[in-house]
């Protein structure tokens, strides 16, 4: 007992340790104002250039499987399933501001990933570097989104499926040489909800347990961010826009997550409904299938075609 508690100290000061390290760094950065810098700018460059090449040369995984992506780990197990054989989803009415949203959303990630790489040319012993992966004709890119996609043929329970996606990016802690994942979430709502956030949401740390399936990594850093900010004037007691949160993945995590993809692929096979989790139903696009489903079976023929059958 005393052993456990000994470790889990540790565990917390270096969580504490690492969230003040990036929000600090994020920080400072956003308190320079600078010029562009060749050497950064001209790795952008070729990182949009291999964001180009990458339109037209679709990343693909094994067909025959079912696949998860991360961002589908919090799911409604029916939901999932409902993805995998690609029911009908439900028609969604965007407003274009909502559009906007998503955009703005979208452009502050971009910033902020820019802020990473700026990191080491233009603070003097930064906490934490992006970390770069060799693309043949591109040279060496940063370490984050379409770069790093990649998947995994996993085997669990004996059921196979895929596990497929990307990250926001992977880290360098400077001080030691460890990798650290980071995952980026913005909140548009309001100038207050970072602000009084007191911990990372659950969905996102199943986010971040299935990138540690993926790419291997236990560590990571979630950071929020607010899109609206307080009051220009509000200065040094402005809301907090943006928070970091340490999350150590454990192995206990990715065995419960591997088993709800192992459930969900066998009940694909056989065509077996998973049960509702009306909890989660606020954002799923199949509410009109669910409610209408009396059986407990459904024909999964087209799950048959799985390099389209992406959760
Ligand atoms: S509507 Fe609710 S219960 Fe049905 S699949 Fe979606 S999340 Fe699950």
């Amino acid at each position: 007992m005393g052993l456990v508690k000994s470790v889990d100290r540790k565990e917390i000061t270096r969580g504490i340790e690492l969230e003040r390290a990036l929000k600090a760094q994020l920080n400072m950065i956003s308190s320079r104002s600078y010029f562009p810098k060749y050497k950064v700018e001209e790795i952008l460059y070729r990182d949009f250039a291999y964001s180009l090449y990458r339109i037209k040369n679709r990343f693909t995984v094994p067909e025959g499987l079912v696949k998860f992506t991360p961002s589908s780990a919090s799911k409604c197990k029916r939901e999932l399933f409902y993805k995998a054989i690609r029911a009908k989803q439900d028609e969604q009415q965007n407003y274009p501001y909502n559009n906007r949203w998503t955009r703005n959303a979208t452009a502050v990630h971009g910033a902020v990933q820019r802020d990473l790489l700026y990191s080491p040319h233009l603070l003097e012993n930064p906490s934490f570097t992006l970390q770069s992966i060799e693309k043949e004709q591109f040279g060496r890119l940063p370490a984050w989104e379409k770069n790093i996609e990649d998947y995994k043929v996993i085997t669990h329970n004996g059921v196979t499926f895929v596990v497929s996606g990307m990250m926001d990016g992977i880290l360098k802690y400077e001080k030691d040489g460890s990798t650290v994942g980071f995952e980026f979430k913005t909140k548009s709502s309001d100038n207050q909800q970072v602000h009084h956030m007191r911990k990372a949401k659950a969905e996102h740390i199943q986010q971040c347990t299935a990138y540690s399936i993926l790419f291997g990594i236990d560590e990571f850093i979630l950071t929020y961010e607010c899109v609206p900010k307080d009051k220009w004037v509000a200065g040094a007691s402005a809301y907090e826009d943006i928070k970091t949160f340490y999350v150590k993945v454990t192995e206990r995590q990715r065995t419960s997550l591997l088993n709800k993809f192992a459930e969900v692929a066998a009940m694909v096979e056989t065509g077996e409904l998973p049960d509702k989790q009306t909890s989660k139903c606020l954002f799923c696009p199949y509410k009109t299938i669910c409610l209408q489903s009396t059986s407990t079976e459904v024909s999964t023929k087209s799950s048959t075609e799985p390099s389209t059958r992406g959760v």
